[in-house]
């Protein structure tokens, strides 16, 4: 099989994004290669394809001990023979699996770094073949990362004691010129092939706001997006419980998650937020290294961390499925205090001298001080992260608050009556364009014939531009206020009666450049069959123990209800659908569309 092969028959995709080929091809030709791209890049298909090519084993280097396990169960849904070695196992588990492996049942295998010299682990290195040694999060090598961790400093050590050395591949997501340079020179990569693809995610929002209450802000925020899945960054255990116990009395889809709660809550709690059960997650930066949760829609920090680097990485957790996603900071001057105290007293760092501590120090003040800046004077928020990371840019991004200017938020509720209630009065019959007539007030032909002219909602918005009007319902569409059936016409959901009856207020960000919701055109999707396939998805993926979107993809999903596949065929079309997930689900999802149509055929 050769690489496209490959990455369409495990992966489903049909072509390789920016910066995947080359370092594929350069793995593949035997040379170490470095890859910097940021998060969501697809980082994981520049190891998995050549390793699944290459004949021995692909041992995988990474610091997420917690999230191994997800990353396996990830690799088993694509029909992929991957296992992990860490310290949750059992004696009699890992044994399992050194057999296993020793039997040539794995291509990949995940490691922790403090496992590398072991004396087991190091004798099982002996007997297999290892072709590719794979270091995740390679920043955690270099003092000058965020993520230090002593235990990638005995990498090189490790390789130098294996009797062939593997091709070596070292990845990471925020890297400077000082960290490249650390990662190439600590692990010990020969002639590596550098590639670094723009740090930019053009899908992303970047927000700044200085409020004078964050809680307010918050709320707001989270009104905004109500029914999309986000995350709220805190910099305190403290803060995560207070907030989530204010959040959930007030009746918002909350969970929690930081270091000081038990293995089996963390868990619970993850799975909550994985599995879409809970739309937002409270947590500390403990949550989220390694977790692929594609449709994250926001990501909020409460607080402001402590430098660029793990704001972009923590920030760059939305929109991993390419949509479009907000990343909001909620900056307050007791930030800087609170991050200057945890300069002030680090966390225990073995092995390093004094100076070192101290060198760290000033250079940790030294990274607040840039965060600060973006956080209160940078003028284009995006460029200013990419310039940080050795990017040149030109002009405003237009896609940032320091372009379009913070805060700029519009209460809408007025128009959102407005427009639910003219939806309710004619029975949720009428498409877009006659709501709108309605509201405008057009006496059309068709209007009088159906007497909507009398109705009190007829000429509600007479005041407002018909594309105005448009926008309002677009915009509501996109926030699952209001869905769209197969004939055209506008039904509301549940969470309209709040607005309607209930006081509750809603708000839209006014400056923001319109976005669409989804990858797939969304006027296409049948809303009503996306549900029945979200069900049908989260019932295998319950009965596997795994996250729906394993099964597979919001993408995937969406462009089903819009294309409605007939056949095999047609199916295995639809991007993320590689051979083994058709042959594992298609026939199921297959069957719910053909039900579906067939059951809105005989209707119509
Ligand atoms: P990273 O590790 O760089 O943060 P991942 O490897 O987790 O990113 O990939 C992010 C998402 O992009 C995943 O859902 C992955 O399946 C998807 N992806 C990766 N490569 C491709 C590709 N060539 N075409 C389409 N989707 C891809």
């Amino acid at each position: 099989m050769n690489k496209f092969e490959v990455l369409n028959r495990y992966f489903g995709y049909s072509e390789f994004r920016h910066g995947q080929e080359e370092l594929i091809d350069a793995i593949l030709s035997g040379r170490d290669v470095m890859g910097i791209m940021p998060t969501g890049a697809g980082k994981s298909i520049c190891f998995q394809v050549p390793a699944l090519m290459l004949d021995g084993i692909t041992l995988v280097i990474s610091p997420l001990i917690s999230l191994m396990k997800d990353q396996v169960n990830a690799l088993t849904q694509l029909g992929i023979k991957s296992a992990y070695i860490n310290a949750s196992l059992s004696e009699r588990q890992l044994n399992t699996v050194y057999a296993k492996a020793q039997a040539g049942q794995y291509k990949i295998i995940y490691v922790a770094p403090e496992r590398l010299l072991t004396p087991v682990f190091s004798d099982f290195c002996r007997h297999v073949k290892i072709s590719m040694l794979c270091i995740d999060e390679a920043h955690c090598v270099s003092h000058w990362g965020h993520d230090f961790r002593t235990a990638y400093l005995d990498i090189s050590t490790f390789i130098s004691s294996l009797p062939e050395r593997p091709v070596v591949t070292a990845f990471t997501a925020t890297a400077t010129s000082r960290v490249r340079d650390d990662i190439e020179n600590l692990i010990g990569l020969l002639n590596p092939l550098r590639v670094v693809t723009g740090f930019d995610r053009e899908n992303l929002y970047f927000e700044v706001v200085r409020p004078k209450v964050k809680l307010v802000a918050l709320k707001r925020y989270l009104d905004l997006y109500s029914g999309r899945s986000g995350i709220v960054y805190c910099s305190s255990r403290k803060n995560v419980d207070e907030l989530y116990e204010t959040l959930r009395e007030e009746k918002y889809s909350v969970t929690k998650y930081h270091a000081g709660l038990t293995k089996q809550e963390r868990k619970l709690n993850q799975e909550l937020f994985i599995g879409d059960e809970k739309e937002i997650i409270i947590a500390t930066n403990a949550f989220g290294m390694g977790i692929d949760k594609s449709n994250v829609s926001f990501v909020i920090h409460y607080n402001m961390p402590g430098d660029i680097e793990s704001y972009y990485q923590e920030a760059g957790r939305a929109g991993r499925d390419g949509n479009e996603a907000d990343c909001v900071l909620l900056y307050g001057a007791s930030d800087v205090r609170m991050q200057k105290y945890f300069i002030d007293n680090p966390e225990e760092n073995p092995g390093l001298s004094d100076e070192e501590i101290e060198t760290l120090r000033q250079l940790r003040l030294q990274k607040l001080e840039k965060m600060i800046y973006y956080s209160t004077k940078a003028t284009c928020l995006r460029n200013y992260i990419l310039n940080y990371f050795g990017e040149k840019t030109k002009g405003k991004c237009n896609s940032c608050s320091g372009c379009n200017g913070n805060d700029m938020s519009i209460d809408i509720t007025v128009p959102a009556q407005k427009i639910f209630s003219c939806i309710k009065r004619v029975r949720e019959s009428e498409d877009k364009r006659t709501v709108i007539d309605i509201l405008k007030g057009n006496e059309t032909e068709y209007i009088v014939s159906k007497n909507y002219h009398q109705l009190k909602t007829f000429a509600a918005m007479s005041d407002s531009a018909e594309s105005e009007i448009e926008k309002h319902i677009d915009h509501f569409i996109k926030y699952a206020y209001i869905s769209e059936k197969r004939t055209g016409s506008l039904y509301l959901e549940d969470k309209c009666s709040d607005v309607l009856w209930n006081g509750k207020r809603v708000r839209k960000f006014a400056e923001k450049s319109d976005k669409s919701v989804s990858a797939a055109d969304s006027s296409d999707v049948d809303i009503r069959l996306l549900l029945k396939l979200k069900t049908l998805r989260k019932l295998l993926a319950h009965k596997s123990g795994v996250p729906d979107y394993s099964v597979l993809t919001d993408y995937a999903i969406i462009k089903m209800a819009a294309e409605k596949p007939e056949n095999m065929e047609q199916l295995r079309k639809i991007e993320g659908i590689s051979d083994h997930k058709l042959n594992k689900f298609g026939a199921v999802f297959l069957k719910e569309i053909v039900r579906h149509c067939g059951r809105n055929i005989e209707k119509e």
